[in-house]
């Protein structure tokens, strides 16, 4: 079968490669793969970024996608062939204590798929029945693609902040996940703002004006002056940082109201320099959200489903065998989600 694999430790060394089809055993699912989509962090393996030299090549890539059913092992009773599915993206132990405190998406074992272990970017995987979620008939396998990024969003929005319905939220970093949240702050009925730079206005900030978002381009105009002009006051009631840029960090403190919180969700490539006084005075709560949980698949099924969340303005679709180009295209900020179709 075809699969999409790291094949180097270098920037690129990405293949499209004849690999053994998959057997199952007893207590597996066969999942023919419809759609996967490249992540951020597909992009960060791509580029072999020392956040990610811990990827031992050769590893079939990739962690977001939809699928059906093949076929199932002599043990496995939930799933039978031609049910239609998302898979999880973390494998976890079960055993240790953040597993057994219900914290399994930051298991002290966490494995991501396609990056510690072989992934999904391929025509077949074998998964355990415990790793799937079943999706209703009216969610389109393009559409169920986006659970995985969607889950990381209602993990952050939904339980990792305090966003309350009427709240003025900043959105820094206009990427699909940035993209992503602003859809799930109006979910909850609040008011996403989203940030980027001149290098964003040509295709990400465009979308989130066409999603109904506000935008400020911090490379034309300071967050404050924007915020005055847009809505007569200078600071916001939250913000979910997606970007990633450490600078910004310093700028979000300045501009969360008295008493209200940050959810760091972007991975900073640099370390952070902040004066966290001014937290301490505001008294800001400051989150951290981290990839998602079961129930976040399960509510992201269902918000997508619902069409509160949309994705075809983010998803562009590529032949596997154009792996390279869709990696260089989300590189070069064309494409916000490159979206495979097997
Ligand atoms: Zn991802
Ligand atoms: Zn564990």
């Amino acid at each position: 079968m075809k699969a999409v694999v790291k094949t180097e430790r270098t920037h690129g060394g990405v293949q499209v490669l004849d690999v053994p089809t998959p057997t199952i055993g007893e207590n597996e699912v066969l999942v023919k793969i419809k759609n996967a989509s490249i992540c951020g962090s597909d992009v960060h393996a791509y580029h072999f970024a020392p956040t990610h030299h811990f990827i031992q090549p050769p590893v079939i890539m990739g962690h977001e996608c939809s699928g059906e059913v093949a076929e199932v092992g002599a043990q496995v009773k939930d799933f039978k062939p031609g049910d239609r599915v998302v898979i999880e993206a973390i494998n976890y132990c079960g055993k240790c204590e953040s597993c057994l405190r219900g914290n399994r998406h930051i298991c002290n074992e966490f494995q991501i798929r396609g990056m510690h272990r072989d992934g999904i970017f391929a025509e077949y995987v074998a998964v355990p029945p415990a790793d799937l979620h079943k999706i209703p008939d009216s969610l389109s396998f393009e559409k169920a693609c986006l659970v995985e990024p969607t889950s990381v969003l209602t993990h952050a929005v939904l339980d990792r902040s305090n966003i309350r319905a009427g709240d003025l939220v900043l959105v820094t970093g206009p990427g699909p996940i940035g993209i992503l949240a602003a859809q799930m702050v109006k979910a909850v009925g609040a008011e996403p703002v989203v940030v980027g730079i001149d290098s964003d206005e040509e295709i990400r900030l465009p979308i989130a004006r066409e999603l109904g978002c506000q935008t400020i381009n911090v490379s034309q105009q300071s967050i404050t002056d924007a915020l005055q002009e847009l809505y007569g006051r200078q600071t916001v009631h939250a913000v979910l940082e997606c970007s990633g840029a450490s600078p910004i960090f310093q700028t979000t403190l300045d501009v969360v109201a008295k008493g209200g919180s940050i959810t760091l969700i972007g991975l900073f490539a640099k370390p952070v320099e902040a004066n966290l006084s001014i937290a301490v005075r505001k008294e800001i709560t400051i989150y951290t959200s981290f990839a998602s949980t079961w129930f976040d698949f399960e509510r992201a099924i269902k918000m997508l489903d619902q069409g509160l969340i949309q994705t075809d303005k983010l998803v562009a679709y590529y032949d596997p065998e154009d792996a390279v180009q869709a990696f260089e295209d989300a590189i070069a900020k064309k494409v916000p989600k490159p979206v495979f179709r097997f």
